[in-house]
């Protein structure tokens, strides 16, 4: 998809803030620092707009962000950051169920987990919640420039092997560096349009 048009509609803490204009919503999951911003931007070729953070766990909002008019990147607050307070981890899984329950205008989740390691306790737990309320997600392993080729075929074996999803193609090795998978990242939102 060629995009012409993004920008930042709003960052949302509760449901009554979601965007009203009824387009498709592509979600965004992943623990802090992942790489969610950085497969925003890579995708839309736009080096800022996604707000990238050295900083792990700062944004607890709901970003929506809206691609050529015609659909929706939601970007959702990272998990898995130690240094969150129960009282905002809390908060976060209210914001996530509320969303991911309810609605209607999700066409498809994308689950970004890190290459370089294992899958995390916390994206096994979020896969599985996700397949638990039938949202087959797609996993998008990221950083992968991070790593040698041998390594990156391992991190595959290993995802497909843990979180267990149908198909291998459902594990898409990324990397906003040198743009890696960025094709077949948007092959399958394209599919879902
Ligand atoms: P978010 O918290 O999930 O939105 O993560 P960000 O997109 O802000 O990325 C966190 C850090 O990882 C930043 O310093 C990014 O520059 C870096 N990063 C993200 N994706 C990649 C990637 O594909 N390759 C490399 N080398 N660094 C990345």
């Amino acid at each position: 998809m060629k995009v012409t048009q993004a920008e930042i509609v709003i960052s949302a803490v509760q449901q009554s803030q979601y965007p009203e204009d009824n387009l498709p919503e592509i979600v965004l999951l992943g623990r802090s620092n992942v790489g969610k911003s950085s497969f925003i931007n890579t995708l839309i070729q736009r080096k800022g707009l996604a707000r990238t953070s050295s900083q792990p766990g700062k944004t607890q909002t709901m970003n929506f962000y809206k691609i050529n008019d015609a659909f929706y990147f939601v970007d959702m607050p990272g998990y898995g950051y130690a240094k969150v307070s129960k009282k905002e981890r809390e908060k976060w899984g209210v914001m996530i169920e509320e969303y991911l329950q309810k609605r209607e205008n999700m066409v498809l989740v994308l689950l970004l987990v890190d290459s370089r390691h294992e899958p995390t306790e916390d994206d096994r737990l979020m896969y599985d919640w996700l397949t638990y309320y039938g949202l087959d997600p797609v996993i998008i392993a990221t950083k992968a420039d991070k790593i040698s080729k041998v390594r990156q075929k391992k991190a595959v074996d290993n995802i497909f092997n843990t979180l267990r999803p149908r198909k291998r193609s459902d594990v898409i090795l990324f990397s906003a560096a040198t743009k890696m998978g960025k094709d077949e990242a948007w092959e399958v939102i394209e599919g879902r349009l």
